[in-house]
């Protein structure tokens, strides 16, 4: 038996034994998913950027501390505007209601969050532990002129206990992308296709660490 543990899949950039990578068409999204990746984040084996690039169509990964925009990094002219980009700060109202809302700078719920969502062209999810995260959100002022997203999750992270995060309400970067994926519109079988294959990978995380012990 050939041993791939150490073998990392080229299109998820996963070690092997926890790629869920199929032949399956890549997932046509309306809105563009940019994931800034923090480039530290070192979780090889639990992190969901991977995944989100190898089943999209409409993504790009940005592995960098800063940039000086939206214009540098997708490299043509877009209004940052119609960019959604998701906040992790503390906001003033925390809406028990799942769903998507969008911001004003000082953290409140719009009244026109419904108009705004429908003018937003991407999102942008920041990678990497809540600290890393947050030295993104703070190395890169532009992304204040872009449009704050508050994502109140629909449903726990499967992550469950496998990853420590500060905040109970923490959920990947897989399933940030899902949930905000399917309150813009978009076909619920993008994101129930996406947490499957996070799922998946879970199991098959699970299984490893399992027979590693066993060994
Ligand atoms: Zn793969």
């Amino acid at each position: 038996m050939i041993n791939d543990e150490g073998v990392i899949c080229q299109k998820c950039k996963k070690p092997v034994p926890l790629c869920v990578c199929t032949n399956a068409e890549p997932l046509n999204n309306k809105h563009f998913v940019l994931i800034i990746q923090h480039p530290q984040e070192q979780d090889k084996e639990l992190g969901t950027a991977g995944i989100l690039c190898s089943m999209l169509e409409n993504v790009h990964l940005e592995i960098a501390l800063s940039r000086s925009g939206l214009k540098a990094i997708l490299k043509k002219d877009v209004d940052p505007k119609q960019w959604g980009v998701l906040y992790l700060g503390a906001q003033k109202q925390t809406p028990c209601k799942a769903g998507l809302y969008a911001l004003s700078r000082k953290g409140n719920i719009l009244e026109n969050t419904n108009e705004c969502l429908k003018n937003l062209k991407g999102i942008i999810l920041l990678d990497g532990s809540w600290s890393q995260a947050k030295a993104l959100w703070w190395r890169n002022p532009w992304l204040l002129k872009t449009q704050r997203l508050l994502l109140v999750p629909a449903q726990r992270s499967l992550y469950g206990k496998l990853r420590k995060e500060p905040r109970k309400e923490s959920i990947s970067t897989l399933e940030a992308c899902a949930q905000c994926l399917d309150f813009l519109g978009e076909d619920p079988l993008i994101s129930s296709r996406l947490t499957g294959a996070f799922s998946d990978m879970l199991e098959k995380y699970k299984l490893l660490h399992q027979n590693q012990s066993k060994r």
